[in-house]
């Protein structure tokens, strides 16, 4: 039985590694001017971006399970204390995007933000019906059937039918948009002129910065009409996906084109 998992393991270590190209824990600095900083922290493929704007400190998303002490180092060396994060905002309540939100919330006493309807995936810790997209997310969905996180309540909870949060409520500037498609309860986060998108689309795993339909979208038709959304808004000139990316709004363009088209 130890062996099997064990061989089981490795098998998912090395797909991952391939898929990643083998690359280690990483800081990127999407944004660093005269009104914000804006740091990408990528674990495990999974991107946390902690936004810092007049003294306040709101990070999104919270990647897996288990990776609290790989994110919390790269925040130090990214010279972001954790203790003086002030909010996490979840895109949505999958594993990969809630995994450490419990742990960020009872160490640090971070707010967590989120949508409402995605309340019972957190209660379940983020154990949902996946719907794959390819042959290589029909893999991924085996090696996720059983994985949970450690449950929390969200300090915050959005609703999906109102207009959202203005920034300047935290004390910062951007909105928070409730964008339900690849869960009930999705988030896609403006700042500036960045767009945090979660998993309405991603980077390609080797063409990092194409984007690319995700792993698991359950209505693909659904899924481009809420990209065309967040195309049409006014000055949003780069998308930040939760893997890989990020890519320019006009190559989302093409994609959704491209999509469209066949
Ligand atoms: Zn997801």
């Amino acid at each position: 039985m130890m062996e099997h998992f064990g061989r089981r393991v490795l098998f998912v270590a090395i797909l991952l590694a391939i898929m990643t190209g083998c690359t280690g824990d990483r800081i990127s600095i999407i944004e660093d001017s005269d009104v914000r900083r804006i740091v990408r922290l990528d674990v495990e493929s999974a991107n946390v971006y902690v936004i810092e704007e007049n003294e306040r400190r709101l990070m999104i998303d919270a990647g897996n399970p288990g990776d609290e002490d790989r994110y919390e180092a790269l925040m130090r060396q990214a010279g972001i204390d954790p203790a003086k994060i002030d909010y996490a905002i979840l895109t949505h309540g999958h594993i990969d995007h809630a995994g450490t939100a419990a742990s960020f919330q009872a160490r640090h006493g971070i707010q967590v933000i989120g949508g409402a309807d995605d309340q019972s995936i957190i209660a379940a810790g983020g154990e949902v019906d996946l719907c794959p997209t390819s042959m290589i997310a029909r893999f991924l969905r085996m090696t996720l059937e059983g994985s949970r996180y450690p449950v929390f309540k969200l300090d915050r909870a959005i609703e999906m039918g109102g207009p959202g949060i203005d920034l300047a409520e935290l004390g910062m500037s951007g909105r928070i948009l409730p964008h339900s498609g690849h869960t009930p309860g999705s988030m896609v986060i403006l700042i500036g002129r960045h767009a945090f998108v979660g998993d309405l689309i991603r980077g390609g795993t080797i063409a990092n910065e194409t984007p690319t339909t995700h792993f698991f979208m359950c209505d693909l038709e659904e899924n481009q009409r809420r990209i065309g959304e967040i195309l049409a808004l006014d000055g949003i000139e780069q998308w930040h996906p939760g893997h890989f990316g990020p890519f320019p709004a006009k190559a989302v363009g093409v994609y959704l084109a491209k999509e469209i088209g066949d």
